[in-house]
């Protein structure tokens, strides 16, 4: 009988960012469809906590540090060959217009979001073709589809982070790896909180008034297109709240 937390029976899949949110919830869609989830992120403890859960594995990630990035693919070649990965990893930093705009902030929101999963995917490309049916999905936004007033910093990082992941699309052809890029408009998560500063009554005034979506709305859709035939590659889902038109445009009750 072979354990069901052996990554050799299972296949690998990589989640970044996976400590909260759209991650931790990933982490958990994609070990209920039979993968052995890897769970990235800096929040060991929370990590470690959904890793036990979902019977997957926890490693320290940072993604705007080269080394652990390093270190972490070292430690997930030591579990097998990565099949799938979800360069999740990243958000926001404040609202600044562009005449105030904040350099730390946009730093650190084009570190995590672009350079993180430029960092990452680069770090476990060899593994997902060597695999024979990889799979890389990235969780842009509809931020990289649109822009918004106060938010050049995120817009222009997943305008970024998406044409990275676009690029891949042609410069894989030929290679047995598929790529999802999935753009969500409004999710309840610690999104809004970190954008804010860990401003708890700023950030619920994102979300008053309207459904948001889920971070499991998010993660079934990843698991969808992770469970398609090797031969169909869903190349863009954007998923919104029935409640929101734009990224600023809102029907709030
Ligand atoms: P969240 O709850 O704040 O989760 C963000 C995750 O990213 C956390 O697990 C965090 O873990 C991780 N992370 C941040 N910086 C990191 C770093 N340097 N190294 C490793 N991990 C890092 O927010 P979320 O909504 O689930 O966000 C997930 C993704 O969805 C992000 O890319 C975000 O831009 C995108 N998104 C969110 C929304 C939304 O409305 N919520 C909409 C569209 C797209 P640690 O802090 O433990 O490292």
């Amino acid at each position: 009988m072979t354990s069901p937390t052996d990554p050799a029976d299972r296949p690998l899949v990589v989640v970044t960012g996976a400590s909260s949110g759209i991650g931790a919830a990933t982490a958990r869609a994609l070990a209920a469809d039979g993968w052995h989830p890897v769970l990235g992120a800096r929040r060991q403890d929370r990590l470690a906590e959904i890793a036990d859960e979902v019977g997957g594995t926890a490693l320290p990630l940072d993604v705007t540090d080269a080394g652990s990035v390093e270190e972490f693919a070292r430690r997930v070649r030591e579990l097998g060959t990565a099949r799938g990965l979800v360069n999740n990893a990243g958000g926001a930093k404040g609202t600044e217009k562009v005449l105030e705009a904040d350099e730390e902030h946009w730093r650190w929101m084009w570190e995590s979001n672009v350079l993180g999963t430029l960092r990452v995917t680069k770090a476990l490309l060899p593994d997902l073709i060597a695999s024979g049916d990889g799979h890389i999905v990235t969780i842009t936004s509809i931020a990289g589809l649109e822009v918004y007033d106060g938010g050049s910093g995120y817009t222009s990082a997943k305008h970024a982070e998406g044409a990275l992941h676009r690029t891949l699309r042609g410069e894989l052809l030929g290679e047995p790896v598929r790529l999802t890029e999935i753009a969500p408009g409004a999710v309840e998560t610690e999104f809004a909180l970190v954008r804010f500063d860990g401003d708890q009554e700023r950030a619920d005034k994102v979300y008053a008034g309207i459904t948001p979506l889920t971070a499991d709305d998010v993660a079934a859709t990843v698991a969808f297109v992770m469970s398609r035939p090797p031969h169909v590659n869903i190349d863009t889902v954007v998923l919104k709240p029935r409640d929101q038109a734009t990224g600023m445009r809102f029907h709030r009750t």
